[in-house]
């Protein structure tokens, strides 16, 4: 996301003289484990193995967990350590100390960052960023811990293309915050408690963006001052004075431990008669189900909605055909649509069946 712009050399000179009179954590941090870490990629490849996810910085107190379901998401910006608030100053710093430099060489537009190597294009990016940007195109979005609705809204009002467009923030109530930004969809109300993994919204386009993305921010509470979920493992002393370590749960980033949804359906003629047999499954936490019947390519029928059934018994005609909808929905919000195979009776009927 893209915020008003604040002096670079005002937040740097305040960031600089915070930082030294804090003391350097003395704390190891525990090897990566690239089999198990490995959930979050950065782009462009040039990331070693360990990914981006590895720990770095204490994890005892981690609480969060990513803001996605299922396989890695590619991440698109990153924290930058050494100006965190969208000011400018020459360089983007990762929290493993890491640092792209402005060049002679570097194209160096805002969303390109700054490159690694010189006239490379394997940036960073990209500068003054307060969060991560995930490359969820459209997707549910689970929240990254328990916590209070405490926004949710655009940025700005009536403004479809400022700042983080519509977004939620959540308190957890730890002293820590999250927000979600440029969301589609708001599924969440303020004021409402809600789980970890539960679905808060769609990601999109909304705000400043230049595509279709997450963006995912951990904040002080009291302050509002952005901090790095992954805190800080390069060589001396955190850049950004207000990180306070590794906060993801159990002390590396993975996503959340919710069975997502995955509709089956099966629908099976009954020997001697029209009848049709539907049956269907789906993993899922607590889950319900809407069916729906589409007979000859006409709009749907309804049958059962927020039902537990798993099968049902459905009345066919001769020289029609039909197929079947099932759409599932878990306890923490996220759902799965699958379809039936087209089941089809001739004239005449092929056995003696009631009608
Ligand atoms: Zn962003």
């Amino acid at each position: 996301m893209v915020r008003v712009r604040l002096l670079a050399a005002a937040i740097l000179a305040a960031g600089l003289t915070l930082a030294a009179g804090i003391p350097a954590r003395a704390v190891v941090p525990p090897v990566p484990d690239p089999a198990k870490d490995r959930v979050v990629s950065l782009w462009p490849a040039q990331m070693p193995a360990a990914g981006i996810s590895g720990q770095y910085g204490p994890s005892g107190d981690g609480f969060l967990t990513l803001p996605y379901l299922g396989d890695w998401h590619i991440v698109t910006s990153i924290f930058d350590h050494c100006s965190p608030t969208y000011g400018q100053n020459g360089r983007i710093c990762r929290f493993d100390g890491v640092i792209a430099e402005a060049g002679p060489n570097d194209p160096a537009g805002l969303y390109q960052g700054y490159p690694l190597t010189p006239g490379g294009k394997n940036d960073l990016y990209y500068e003054g960023h307060d969060g991560y940007d995930l490359s969820l195109y459209f997707e549910q979005v689970p929240a990254a811990a328990d916590g209070l609705v405490s926004y949710a809204d655009w940025a700005t009002p009536g403004c479809a293309t400022c700042s983080f467009g519509q977004g939620i923030r959540l308190d957890h109530g730890n002293g820590f915050d999250t927000l979600y930004g440029h969301l589609s969809r708001l599924l969440v109300d303020r004021g409402q408690w809600v789980r970890r993994g539960q679905v808060i919204g769609i990601s999109g386009k909304t705000g400043s963006v230049s595509g279709a993305h997450l963006h995912f921010g951990v904040y002080r509470h009291a302050t509002w001052n952005p901090i790095d979920p992954f805190g800080w493992s390069g060589p001396g002393r955190d850049p950004w004075p207000e990180d306070v370590g590794n906060l993801w749960l159990g002390g590396a980033a993975h996503t959340p431990n919710v069975a997502i949804p995955k509709v089956a359906v099966r629908a099976v003629p009954v020997t001697g008669s029209y009848d049709v047999q539907v049956s269907w499954s789906s993993p899922g936490d607590s889950v319900t189900y809407d069916l729906t019947e589409y007979a000859d390519g006409a709009s749907g029928a309804p049958l059962l909605a927020g039902s537990t059934d798993t099968t049902a018994v459905v009345r066919g005609q001769p020289d029609h055909s039909m197929w079947f909808l099932v759409t599932a929905h878990t306890s923490l919000g996220l759902w799965d649509r699958g379809a039936s195979p087209l089941v089809g009776f001739s004239l005449p009927a092929r056995s003696k069946g009631p009608l």
